[in-house]
């Protein structure tokens, strides 16, 4: 690894913090009680790290966690963990940093952390429906590495590396096989497509995760794509803020800043992941004019009930990201036991439109498997329809009457030598 630069390591060093378990208790409006942990607390196992190299994103990516004997030393790990981690090799991968590990619960197999990133026995499970392409990315593929299936935005695959390997990751089929980006003649054949379709104006990179490139790296690709005219809009598609929020250091926010219009969306999962690192590093791309979205995937007793989803965005809000999408878990190989009823995504906005703000309402999509796009699900508020009105439901459940305009024809009228325009006909509109 080389060694970092100045402006790379100049993020405020966080306290290592070796408090106890703080609690937090909030109340739903159902006067249902929910606990989040919030725990920072660094594992004994990594008692001689300096905070220097805690806060060093470098030191975090090398210092991941990919064995069971490491893990062992670290997490009091079940039958079913110890036998989901043997048998994940060939399947995804299993890398964890420091940090994200930090904060999971020790003790508890079911904490949310805990369960987004250490293999379980369950993803042995093949469901009949499991697909190893599920969103059907491979067939929209015109050259590797890029996906081509809106007609004016295109997603750009520029790594197959992420901090942390998501268990219930869609793109398991391609994610953390070689931890390598695309090539440089792979780059060349997407430019060389990009600037021949002259249609497509959104470039979302994605992987993998661009952000665990060196900035160098990354600066390449965005500035390629941006000297392509046509192009009008940068995205980057990231989980760093949460699994590797040391990484968003001032030199990072600095080269992004110079590529605007430059979005970003986040992957977040669960209140507990926000922690005081996270927060800095979401304060530091805002401050960098970078607009910032949350992605979030539905999953079965992580985040599939309405006031963990509430809190969770609320909090987004607090440090200024629109919650946008939360998707239906795909049907990656061996997630079954990841995934909620369609019903239950629906259920949670049922219980937040109308509840809260309504910027903190993300839109709760199925991406139709094979390859058929976002598909937006919403509760159903249109209760009938008839001629001349409709009748809908607001989000405490009652009725209104919303009569529909009246379409008016007019016509020309003569009286005398005086011309007038006269209505001719009213109708109730169909
Ligand atoms: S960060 Fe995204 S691409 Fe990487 S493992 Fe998680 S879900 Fe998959």
């Amino acid at each position: 690894m080389e060694p970092a630069s100045d402006s790379d390591l100049s993020v405020p060093l966080i306290r290592r913090i070796e408090r106890p378990l703080q609690l937090k208790l909030f109340q739903t409006s159902e006067e249902e009680k929910i606990v989040i942990e919030t725990k920072e607390t660094i594992p004994p196992y990594w008692k001689e790290v300096t905070e220097r190299e805690w806060n060093d994103w470098r030191w975090q990516l090398r210092h991941r966690i990919m064995t069971l004997d490491q893990l062992k030393e670290i997490l009091q790990l079940t039958p079913e963990e110890i036998e989901g981690i043997r048998h994940s090799k060939g399947r995804l991968a299993l890398a964890v940093t420091p940090y994200f590990l930090s904060l999971m619960d020790p003790i508890n197999p079911n904490c949310p952390i805990r369960r987004q990133a250490i293999p379980r026995i369950e993803e042995l499970h093949l469901s009949k429906c499991d697909m190893v392409d599920p969103c059907g990315e491979d067939k929209d593929s015109p050259v590797p590495g890029l996906v081509h299936r809106y007609p004016d935005r295109v997603l750009l695959l520029i790594t197959d590396q992420c901090a942390v390997y998501c268990r219930y990751c869609t793109r398991r089929r391609l994610v953390g096989s070689t931890e390598r980006s695309i090539t440089e003649g792979n780059f060349e054949e997407v430019l060389k497509y990009l600037k021949k379709n002259r249609k497509i104006r959104d470039v979302l990179l994605s992987g993998g995760d661009p952000l665990l490139l060196e900035n160098e790296r990354i600066e390449e690709f965005l500035s390629r794509l941006r000297a392509i005219p046509h192009i009008e809009l940068l995205r980057i598609g990231t989980r760093v803020p949460v699994s590797l929020p040391q990484r968003i250091t001032t030199g990072l926010v600095k080269m992004l800043k110079k590529y605007h219009p430059l979005m970003m969306s986040i992957h977040f999962t669960h209140p507990k992941e926000i922690t005081d690192a996270v927060r800095r590093a979401c304060n530091d791309l805002a401050d960098g004019g970078i607009p910032l979205g949350s992605q979030t995937v539905l999953l079965k007793g992580i985040n599939d009930k309405a006031p963990i989803m509430k809190k969770l965005v609320h909090e987004l809000l607090k440090i200024r990201i629109r919650p946008y999408y939360i998707y239906q878990c795909d049907l990656a190989m061996g997630t079954e036991h990841f995934r909620t009823s369609v019903a239950a995504g629906i259920q949670i906005i049922e219980k937040l439109r109308g509840h809260t703000t309504g910027y903190a309402i993300p839109t709760f999509v199925v991406d139709a498997p094979g390859g058929g796009g976002k598909i937006p699900l919403e509760p159903n508020y249109l209760v009938s329809r008839a001629k001349g009105k409709m009748v809908l439901r607001n989000y405490e459940g009652k009725l209104y009457e919303y009569p529909e305009p009246n379409i008016i024809e007019f016509k020309k009228v003569k009286t005398g030598s005086e011309e007038k325009v006269a209505a001719k006909k009213v109708m109730a509109h169909p």
